[in-house]
């Protein structure tokens, strides 16, 4: 289990969300020297049948969009020359955007997305970008049809302004079901990624990936970007995180 999903790289807003950028800069140099990261569409073809990559390896994903990444992410991840994939909601990339509305923990400053300029300059830069579906809608509670439409329309809007195929979609808040992987798929999309709490059965459009949040340190990120994380006693992000607290505080 070695794709790891951040949201926002950012300092000032209080959400589990927002990782340092201190924090992610020392996350970075850590993977930079410890693990292999691979572009994200060449770590979907070495992904076993339970969705790890191979020993060693990792790929850097974003969820969201935020424009933060611009000034906070972007410039780590070129020091380091390491790849990444943001998915991005489509509809805040239209000529009337969307608004954030889907965090549950917005904090005081408005949140922004990136621009179509800030996209393509971190295209540009190396940065790769796919779906994340159009309006950031809980996938599970739409209909098929719905969901199907809502899945092409943000691929086709992304192809467009990226002036390149969008083939990889991250579902809103990892959620999914059977019904909304047969959309993706119906839509167009090779991979999905969910982000599952605890190990669930994994396929082409269930890939898991482990959310890295405030506060994590590098420690954490070692353990959540090692190939047996969901394996064996690990149930979930949260034991985790509060075990090696406990050992911290033994120490
Ligand atoms: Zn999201």
């Amino acid at each position: 289990m070695t794709i790891l999903c951040y949201h926002s790289v950012q300092p000032g807003w209080a959400s589990p969300l927002a990782v340092d950028p201190a924090d992610f800069a020392e996350h970075c140099s850590w993977l930079v020297r410890r693990r292999q990261v691979l572009p994200l569409d060449e770590a979907v073809d070495r992904v076993d049948h339970r969705g790890r990559l191979p020993r060693g390896f990792a790929a850097l994903t974003f969820d969201d969009g935020f424009a933060a990444l611009y000034e906070h992410a972007l410039p780590v991840l070129q020091g380091y020359r390491l790849p990444a994939t943001v998915f991005l909601v489509a509809a805040t990339l239209t000529a009337t955007g969307h608004p954030v509305d889907w965090v549950d923990t917005p904090g005081e400053a408005p949140l922004r997305t990136l621009t179509r300029d800030q996209v393509l300059h971190m295209q540009e830069a190396g940065v790769s970008f796919q779906s994340h579906s159009y309006a950031h809608h809980d996938l599970t509670r739409l209909s098929f049809a719905d969901c199907v439409a809502d899945l092409r329309q943000s691929r086709e809007l992304l192809s467009e302004v990226l002036g390149r195929p969008v083939g990889l979609l991250a579902y809103p808040r990892g959620r999914h079901n059977a019904q909304v992987r047969a959309a993706a798929a119906r839509a167009g999309y090779r991979h999905a990624f969910g982000l599952p709490e605890r190990a669930e059965p994994a396929g082409p459009y269930s890939i898991p990936r482990v959310g890295v949040y405030h506060g994590n340190s590098t420690t954490t990120v070692r353990v959540k970007s090692s190939r047996g994380y969901f394996a064996g006693r690990t149930a979930s992000a949260f034991p985790v995180a509060q075990r090696i607290a406990r050992q911290a505080l033994r120490r």
